[in-house]
């Protein structure tokens, strides 16, 4: 009928809008290059903050020590514990407890009180063997995953806020400290000895059982990178040339814009439903907060024009952030020959019933559409870093050079599809003969971790 072509009309619109042909993607790549050489020259140079995260020496291995770590900034948050005797000798604890969205928009006072007094149940089960020596103070690493203009390895201030977080009177503090008085209003005199982004934390975890790591990314509620530079090639950079020649940078991937980006007009009605209107485009196309909300917007949009669910629109769908990037993944890997799971998750969540196959097939292809651009734009990330790092081609002399990157997060983790296209894309941008050097390393909870080892590798103690 007139009304299923009208419905198929705004699906083929959509599909031609989210096109990523490799020769675009090469201009976002080209593009983000670009920023980050702008990133670096100056403060505010670009939207790409590239913040330079005072990690100059990554962890070796050779770490010892019990230490706790603190992994904040999305979803979930995590409290963890290391006890730390070589690589292959690595006990971890840990627990997680997820965060009360009232928390997310609230104080500063109540959103830290919350974290240290989950930190200080958390210390109290410390068993016998995980003591730290007598007379010495028990250290953290915290990591914080927002941008943060760092001011040491231990502290620094809060930028902005991004992924649904708008914590009132933190922006321009110290996190660092704001975290320390809330340790001590609960009588745990911890020091933090680091204050890492989990992309920084993801580096350093994966760095340190393997030399050949070069960069971290996160693919979870948000996305983000960082990677190893040359230090002289930081000229916004006003501190001593550090030993090690290198330096950690943060480039806050997720406020990447480029007008080669596939925007289409839902993109623009997400962002405006969005606390940081404006801010983090990439990342609003590539990140788990986002995916499964822009499926659903395609979706408003097909029953308020041609009525692709009847002659009323389901109220739920009116709803944002209603359909999660989870429940999008499960449809879109619904194997069942009639979309069992498809017709599950429409009439659970959005309370439609009586679909037809036809239609479940449709909404299957809006997740593939979404989950592909996202994750070739992603690809296209992980090109301009090779190509800021001159990683990109393969050297004379250096033919078997491996460049591994990290990657954690939920998204990457469990949505197969968004990662296996991904994967094929990178392979598809550097050749055969590039990515074979090219490895990507899954990162279980890297960032939690890492953060500990920062902790040790930055430990008062030594
Ligand atoms: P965070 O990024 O909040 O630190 P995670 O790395 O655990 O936390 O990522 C959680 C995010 O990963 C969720 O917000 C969700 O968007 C995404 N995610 C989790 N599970 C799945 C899944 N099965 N399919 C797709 N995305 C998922
Ligand atoms: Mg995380």
């Amino acid at each position: 009928s007139g009304k299923w072509g009208k419905a198929m009309g705004i699906v083929r619109e959509f599909k031609d809008k989210c096109g990523t042909p490799i020769a675009k993607l090469r201009q976002v790549a080209d593009a983000m290059t670009v920023e980050m050489h702008a990133g670096l020259a100056s403060e505010g140079g670009s939207k790409l903050k590239m913040l330079i995260s005072h990690v100059d020496n990554l962890p070796t291995g050779n770490e010892t020590g019990i230490f706790y770590a603190l992994d904040l900034g999305g979803t979930n948050f995590r409290v963890l514990r290391v006890k730390l005797g070589g690589v292959e000798n690595i006990k971890k604890e840990f627990q997680e407890v997820s965060i009360p969205s009232n928390l997310m928009t609230g104080t500063c006072e109540d959103l830290f009180d919350f974290v240290a007094g989950e930190l200080a149940k958390f210390v109290a089960t410390e068993g016998e063997d995980m003591q730290i020596p007598a007379g010495t103070q028990r250290e953290l690493g915290f990591t914080f995953s927002f941008p943060v203009k760092q001011s040491s390895i231990a502290g620094g201030t809060l930028v902005k806020w991004t992924k649904g977080f708008d914590v009132k009177d933190v922006v321009g503090q110290d996190v660092a400290e704001e975290l320390t008085k809330a340790m001590e209003r609960v009588g745990l005199g911890m020091r933090v000895s680091a204050l890492v982004n989990d992309t920084v934390g993801t580096l350093a975890e994966g760095r340190y059982s393997d030399p050949n790591v070069i960069a971290a990314l996160i693919l979870g509620t948000g996305s983000n990178a960082a990677y190893v530079e040359r230090a002289n090639a930081i000229p916004k950079w006003q501190g001593l040339p550090p030993k090690s020649g290198e330096m950690v940078i943060n480039m806050e991937w997720g406020n990447f814009r480029s007008s080669h980006l596939p925007l289409t007009d839902y993109d623009e009605i997400l962002d405006s439903e969005t606390l940081n209107a404006g801010e983090q485009r990439y990342e609003k196309m590539i990140s788990g907060m986002y995916l499964g909300e822009i499926v659903r917007l395609v979706l408003l949009k097909m029953a308020e024009e041609a009525e692709f669910f009847g002659d009323t629109v389901p109220s739920k769908l009116e709803k944002p952030f209603i359909l999660s990037t989870p429940d999008m993944s499960a449809m879109h890997h619904d194997s069942t020959p009639d979309l069992k799971v498809v017709a599950t998750k429409l009439k659970d969540i959005l309370e439609i019933s009586n679909t037809s196959l036809k239609m479940r097939k449709v909404i299957v292809e809006l997740c593939e559409i979404v989950a592909t651009r996202g994750a070739r734009l992603a690809a296209a990330g992980i090109l301009a870093i090779l190509k800021k790092t001159g990683r990109d081609t393969v050297k004379k002399g250096q033919e078997n050079q491996k460049s591994v990157i990290a990657i954690d997060g939920g998204l990457f983790e469990h949505y197969t599809k968004f990662r296996n296209t991904m994967l094929d894309t990178i392979n598809e941008l550097l050749g055969k003969e590039v990515s074979r050097n090219i490895i990507i390393k899954p990162s279980n909870d890297g960032s939690g971790i890492g953060a500990a080892l920062l902790a040790a590798s930055y430990s008062q103690y030594h």
